[in-house]
């Protein structure tokens, strides 16, 4: 396993690779690695023959009192953790000043698309997908990658990035792998190491919503009002959960669904917060065409 910290490096590494006929595969993470990650590892395994893991903890898709500083970096146990689980060629650990050598408020160009933010976190976190967009181009025109892999945990972010290499013609694959979850529903998120005993037991309501919102779409509910009524009520079994969102997007706009139509992808998803701590979950449902 190979650390790799500059651009140029990475460049020259993944140019020789691909040369030697390669099929790379990038995972972009921001390390504090869990078991959501090694299962986006393992799915990079079985479409490529050479995997690079990124850790950056990107400054620009964190907003003003978010968890920036915060935000875990145990870099050494990423590193052991990767080396013990095995299939990673390169790690790429790009300081701060690789991408943003101006500082980040003099950096002028930004890949943006603001139509795919009117809903879910869009709205909540401005700013927060331009910096992904922004970061994940710089991410594969370092490491040049056949192929992308993200969790779709991250819903919103899978299907910008879905437009983004579609749109601008970027000529990678990306893969969206389900995702991880502890035993009891909660998906797997470097955040769930900030809750409280008494949140963490309180945080299965988000998995609840949105399973019982794939239930519902299911059994033939075409109207998004009772689909939202049935994740706010569970949510609201959560005496500490403070709700950001709960809402029922078609997956292509990420807009508002009037009514859900045959053959037509929706995207139920929550936001919460415990505290400080915000935890999203959603579930994607396609509905059969007749
Ligand atoms: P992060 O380090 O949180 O930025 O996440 C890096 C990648 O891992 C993103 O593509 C996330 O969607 C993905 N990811 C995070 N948590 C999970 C999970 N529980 N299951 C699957 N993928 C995940």
């Amino acid at each position: 396993m190979h650390l790799i910290y500059s651009v140029e490096e990475m460049q020259r590494h993944a140019e020789q690779q691909r040369c030697a006929g390669y099929k790379l595969a990038l995972v972009p993470t921001m390390g504090a690695l869990h078991e959501g990650h090694l299962s986006l590892i393992e799915s990079a395994k079985q479409h490529a023959s050479h995997i690079t893991v990124s850790i950056f903890v990107n400054p620009t898709q964190f907003g003003p009192g978010e968890d920036f500083d915060r935000y875990p970096r145990p870099l050494e146990n990423d590193l052991q953790l990767l080396n013990k689980y095995g299939g990673v060629d390169v790690v790429f650990v790009p300081p701060t000043e690789a991408f943003y050598s101006t500082g980040t408020h003099e950096h002028q160009m930004w890949v943006h698309a603001p139509s795919l933010e009117q809903h879910l976190c869009g709205p909540h976190r401005p700013g927060h997908f331009r910096g992904v967009t922004t970061v994940v181009t710089k991410l594969f025109h370092s490491c040049q990658p056949h192929l992308g892999v993200f969790g779709l945990k991250d819903a919103q972010q899978f299907l910008i990035l879905q437009r983004l290499v579609h749109d601008l013609n970027f000529g990678i694959e990306l893969v969206g792998v389900p995702t991880a979850r502890e035993p009891d529903g909660l998906a797997r998120s470097s955040r769930n190491r900030y809750l409280s005993v008494e949140e963490r037991a309180q945080a299965i309501v988000l998995s609840k919503a949105v399973e019982a919102a794939r239930r519902q779409i299911l059994e033939g509910e075409q109207h998004p009002q009772p689909i939202v009524d049935t994740m706010l009520q569970i949510l609201a079994e959560a005496p500490d959960a403070n709700v950001q969102y709960a809402e029922l997007v078609d997956t292509k706009r990420i807009q508002p669904i009037t009514q859900i139509q045959a053959g037509q992808e929706v995207l139920a998803a929550v936001a919460v917060f415990f505290g400080k701590t915000r935890l999203i979950d959603n579930a994607f449902v396609q509905i059969p065409a007749v």
